[in-house]
């Protein structure tokens, strides 16, 4: 690829994206919580157990994009209210899906981080939007989309006024049926070495199966991944949504520490860091 010209680009060091005290670019952030919130109660036993098991922030989708419009799409408002009602129980920041322009008001009242589905990518009319939202944006891969797309994608926000842009690598589209989709680790040192931005992994959607997850994980954070966004469900098998994917909080709880002590062991072991 030519190098890029871009706001996000290389050379002036990484990005810092703060957001609730902790900064995106430095520390390790670990995103949590269910595909859809699904009820009041579901959020926030998953809220509370994900808190427990070291999470940093909660996730949960109240507009979900699905595959047939017969699906369950989301509990739309109500669900942005329960996510409110659990960052007020937990103190974990909300990361919640927008998938329309006309909604970033509302989500924007709820939620820390506003995200950008993988369909979405493309979306030029609500990225633009996203350039003045007063919230940082977590903007999804494209599961067809080159390094070259999705680093256009972030400039429209990063161009429209929104400088707080945080990538995720969500796995992309080949040949390959066994998993949902093929994890794409490669890309992020391959971010890192021409943008600025801080790139989180999500191994759930990556793979789309519960057994993948943990060892995806530990290959992200080994690759140099700024964080993970992990789906959890208090009943994966009962899930309203991406049933296969969800892991249980135990499996969470048993997870976290893992993937803590590989960083801080990559952290002392990169050349420069004091013994
Ligand atoms: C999600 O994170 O809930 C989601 C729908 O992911 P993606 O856009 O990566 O499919
Ligand atoms: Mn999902």
């Amino acid at each position: 690829m030519k190098r890029l010209k871009l706001g996000g680009a290389a050379g002036a060091g990484r990005r810092i994206v703060e957001v609730g005290g902790l900064a995106f670019g430095r520390d390790f952030i670990i995103i949590a919580g269910p595909c859809a919130v699904e009820s009041e109660e579901q959020t926030l036993r998953t809220a509370r157990l994900v808190k427990e098991a070291g999470a940093d922030m909660l996730r949960g989708g109240a507009f979900k994009p699905r595959l047939s419009p017969y699906d369950f799409q989301g509990l739309g408002a109500a669900g942005l209210k329960i996510l409110k009602a659990a960052k007020k129980a937990t103190g974990l920041p909300i990361v919640t899906e927008v998938m329309d322009a006309r909604h970033i008001d509302e989500v924007s009242a709820c939620a820390d981080i506003l995200q950008v589905g993988s369909r979405n990518m493309q979306n030029y009319t609500l990225l633009k939007e996203l350039g003045n939202a007063g919230r940082p944006v977590l903007l999804k891969r494209g599961m067809n989309a080159t390094l070259e797309e999705w680093l256009h994608a972030a400039e429209y926000i990063l161009s429209a006024g929104n400088p707080r842009v945080i990538l995720c690598e969500r796995g992309i589209r080949t040949f390959e049926t066994y998993t949902r989709n093929t994890l794409d680790l490669s890309i992020v040192p391959a971010v890192r070495e021409i943008s600025s931005l801080p790139v989180i992994v999500d191994p759930s959607h990556g793979t789309g199966k519960a057994s993948l997850v943990r060892p995806m994980s530990l290959a992200a954070a080994a690759a140099g991944a700024d964080g993970l966004l992990v789906e959890v469900h208090p009943r994966p098998a009962k899930a309203a949504s991406d049933r296969g994917q969800q892991i249980t909080p135990r499996a969470f709880a048993d997870l976290v520490p893992a993937v803590r002590n590989l960083v801080a062991h990559l952290k002392a072991a990169r050349p420069g860091a004091r013994p």
